[in-house]
């Protein structure tokens, strides 16, 4: 494997260093490390100043169907989200959409933006049943050293009221998804209990981790929350479980929320957030202070349910930091850390950082300190994927189909 040596590299905005990248690693800082007859076998490059973060995480993500590269779809799709459920599921086989292919495009996309962990919600139901799961496993495998791909089993459009998709569900956690995803228990199955004791029921036959997207507002979701926190300690899954919108947090009773913000930390459920501009949403500081992990996603790109997301994590730290009125340099820090280390802490990444010995999963961004490269967010100068450059001035060096 090629060694790396990059002088000129400021990590995290500190002074200028240099760094060593050996056999897909962070081998060291400083010139030494890159010094000696190793230097022969090493490619030597000038990062010109730039700053080096780690490799950002795409936490939340529905690849399977973004319309990247197709044609503009004409949204007229009805106000709840059944409507837009149902649509999709429509447009699925009038548009086209090949789950292989869209999650391909996402996947280059997103690493020349400087992502090098995702982890996506691919449907599963009775229309489509597991064609997703084998489109994105394939993506997964072909792009393997561009970005790693973690996928969600994902009842979109519910479990209990379309018989046949438990058994769906079950399919897909043995072809390879790696989590198993839920559905606002109450508002989709109307069966709280039912669709909660399906998934956890999954999760430890499987041994995998949960996540559940939870867009019950106020005392429905603040509901469904606490059956969730209830299931999370009964089975012993401290830290394995992670709940994505969580809008109940977003509710106006203080009270409430004081009382499941301490539930969820003790629990140690992880907190997903998109930071949506147009409904209430988790306040991510306060999450972080009562010690709960808050990772950030894009959610759906440029697909039926809306056209405006873009899978750049420097962007979504943005969104972040608006949404939460994140002004303050060490506050737009915190907004970044969701898209960098929250997300590596949601799906438990190994040797995700950048300390000697971590993998060598970067990003070289420009700008003068850490919140200036997060607010311009300009093209990624270079994109690193397990040691290996992947990504150059913002563009990928593998072609998307
Ligand atoms: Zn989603």
């Amino acid at each position: 494997m090629q060694n790396l040596f990059i002088r000129n590299v400021r990590p995290m905005g500190a002074d200028p260093t240099s760094v060593t990248i050996r056999d897909g690693r962070i081998a060291g800082y400083g010139q030494e490390a890159g010094g000696g007859a190793e230097i022969l076998d090493t490619e030597i490059l000038d990062a010109g100043g730039a700053i080096l973060i780690p490799g950002l995480v795409e936490a939340h993500t529905h690849m399977d169907k973004t319309l990247l590269g197709m044609g503009w779809y004409r949204n007229e799709v009805g106000p709840r989200l059944i409507d837009k459920i149902d649509n999709e599921r429509a447009q699925r086989r009038l548009l086209g959409i090949d789950p292989a292919r869209q999650s391909a495009r996402q996947a280059v996309l997103a690493a020349s933006l400087g992502t090098t962990h995702i982890r996506t919600h691919v449907d599963v139901d009775t229309e489509v049943g597991v064609a997703g799961i084998e489109g994105v496993l394939a993506t997964r495998e072909r792009y393997r050293d561009l970005v790693d791909i973690e996928l969600v089993a994902f009842p979109q459009s519910g479990m209990l009221i379309r018989p046949g998709t438990v058994e769906l569900m079950d399919r897909a956690l043995q072809l390879g998804a790696q989590v198993v995803g839920g559905l606002d228990p109450a508002a989709i199955d109307r069966d709280p209990k039912g669709h909660l004791d399906v998934v956890f029921g999954l999760a430890e036959r499987h041994g995998v981790p949960v996540d559940i997207h939870l867009h019950e507002a106020a005392e429905l979701g603040a509901f469904s929350m606490e059956l969730i926190i209830e299931r999370t300690r009964a089975l012993g899954l401290q830290g394995k479980v992670t709940i994505s919108h969580a809008f109940c947090l977003g509710m106006t009773d203080q009270d409430i929320v004081a009382a499941l913000i301490d539930a969820l930390a003790e629990a140690r459920i992880h907190i997903l957030t998109t930071a949506p501009a147009s409904r209430p949403a988790p306040a991510v500081k306060r999450l972080v202070e009562a010690g709960i992990v808050v990772a950030a996603g894009t959610d759906g790109v440029r697909d039926t349910w809306g056209p405006y997301n873009h899978p750049d994590m420097l962007e979504r730290a943005v969104l972040v930091g608006l949404r939460n009125n994140l002004r303050r340099d060490d506050e737009v820090a915190l907004a970044l850390d969701t898209c960098t280390h929250g997300g590596a802490r949601m799906m438990g990444l190994e040797g995700y950082g950048l300390d000697p010995g971590d993998r060598a999963d970067l990003v070289l961004v420009e700008g003068e300190t850490l919140a200036e490269a997060v607010v311009s967010r300009r093209p990624r100068r270079l994109v690193l994927k397990g040691g290996r450059v992947v990504a150059r001035d913002g563009v990928a060096l593998v072609e998307a189909p």
